[in-house]
């Protein structure tokens, strides 16, 4: 089989060229959209004619053109029949999974997903009747042990936020098939490196908000999935997308598109300095993690499932063990030598760092914290590409030194 290519999956998606042949694509801001005869009207509304079909707009928070070229361009990038973009990576996560589940299902999760994703699944989802039992993202059995007769999905993320364990997305997926349940993805730390679809999950979702994006000035999300299930979240009557209304506005939408070109080129500086800077630290027998490492418990699964040429990711952690000597290697880090900035989130040009279990994680409690591998002082760093990597892994060496944990 030949081996999937995103990035020529990218410009597989017919261009859109702007009014009057631009070459950046119209922003079509309307809210509605007229129909030259009215008869066309109920025939949007049956079904009968549609807007990928016919060109057939109806209002925006149902399709978008604009909103489309992005979705249509994501869903070639995760190799998925289709994709709805969303306004955040959240209101993908829960119309997802709103739409699969309803009162009395039953969610078997990974217990080290992102914070907001697990307050969802463990304080809001139980007042609609989902529950969620959650287990270590790196024990496949457990996974298959916790399934019951009302478990619909098996939810994870390529690679967790933040102890960076990594997903067996094949197992899970022959677990999932056999039991006829949905594997959810969440792959907003590894869009490129990792094609989850290719390896089994039915449903892919991203935080645009991170890498996707790249610059840190917007909040989207897209969930991308089969044609039946796209539609099913767009349904005027039924669609969790088309009603709980997350609506992606057209603006967003252009900026995201207008950065997908330079996302693979943005993927390979992010992991080839992530992987010298973290070989640097171990050297210098930190403890890092990091799934590009030789070291990492990991390093054959996660090499098993990327997409060769983009590499690790640009995410890893130092555990400075307290959150004392995190916030001081964050401090200098930021204020003496202009290395990062303390910031939450990920996927910035520049390098973003945070103590992930008094912010991001802060949500799981302490004990949960604990059982999950999660140490006060760990500190999650997205690396940036600004800079020189030189002078870079220069002013970490001299930080780490002055905190004195070398
Ligand atoms: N998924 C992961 C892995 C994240 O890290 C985040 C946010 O940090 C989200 C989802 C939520 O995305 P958003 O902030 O775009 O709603």
């Amino acid at each position: 089989m030949e081996t999937f290519n995103p990035e020529k999956a990218i410009w597989s998606v017919t261009r859109e060229f702007g009014e009057h042949g631009g070459v950046a694509p119209s922003i079509s801001r309307s809210s509605t959209f007229t129909v030259i005869e009215p008869g066309t009207m109920p025939e949007i509304f049956e079904g009968i004619k549609s807007a990928h079909k016919d060109g057939c707009f109806l209002y925006s928070r149902h399709f978008n053109p604009t909103v489309d070229v992005l979705s249509r361009t994501l869903a070639a990038l995760e190799n998925t029949e289709a994709a709805i973009c969303t306004a955040s990576g959240m209101s993908a996560i829960s119309t997802a999974l709103m739409q699969i589940c309803k009162t009395g299902d039953h969610i078997v999760a990974s217990s080290t997903v992102y914070g907001g994703t697990h307050a969802l699944l463990e304080h809001v989802l139980p007042d609609m009747g989902i529950s969620t039992t959650f287990v270590d993202p790196s024990d496949t059995a457990a996974f298959e042990k916790a399934i019951t007769p009302k478990t619909k999905v098996l939810y994870t993320e390529t690679i967790a936020n933040p102890t960076l364990k990594v997903s067996d997305i094949r197992s899970l997926s022959k677990i999932a098939n056999a039991n006829n349940i949905q594997l959810v993805v969440d792959n907003t730390f590894s869009p490129m490196l990792i094609t989850p679809a290719n390896l089994g999950a039915h449903v892919v979702i991203h935080s645009l908000t991170k890498y996707i994006n790249g610059a840190s000035d917007v909040i989207a999300g897209v969930v991308c999935g089969s044609n039946e299930f796209i539609m099913e979240l767009m349904d005027l009557h039924h669609g969790r997308v088309m009603l709980f209304g997350p609506t992606m506005d057209a603006r967003v939408a252009f900026d995201v598109l207008q950065r997908l070109p330079h996302l693979a080129i943005r993927m390979k500086e992010h992991s080839k300095r992530a992987l010298a800077i973290t070989n640097r630290l171990q050297e210098l027998q930190l403890k890092v993690n990091y799934p590009g490492l030789k070291s990492y418990p990991q390093y054959d699964l996660f090499k098993s499932m990327i997409n060769e040429g983009y590499g690790h990711g640009a995410i890893f952690s130092l555990d400075c063990q307290t959150t004392k000597k995190a916030n001081e290697l964050m401090s200098i880090l930021q204020n003496q030598e202009r290395f990062g900035l303390i910031a939450v989130s990920l996927g910035y040009f520049d390098t973003l760092m945070s103590c992930s279990g008094s912010s991001t994680s802060s949500e799981i409690s302490e004990n949960d914290q604990k059982t999950m591998g999660l140490s006060p002082g760990l500190l999650r760093i997205s690396i940036g590409f600004t800079g020189c990597l030189d002078s870079r892994i220069e002013q970490l060496e001299r930080a780490v030194k002055q905190v004195g944990l070398i």
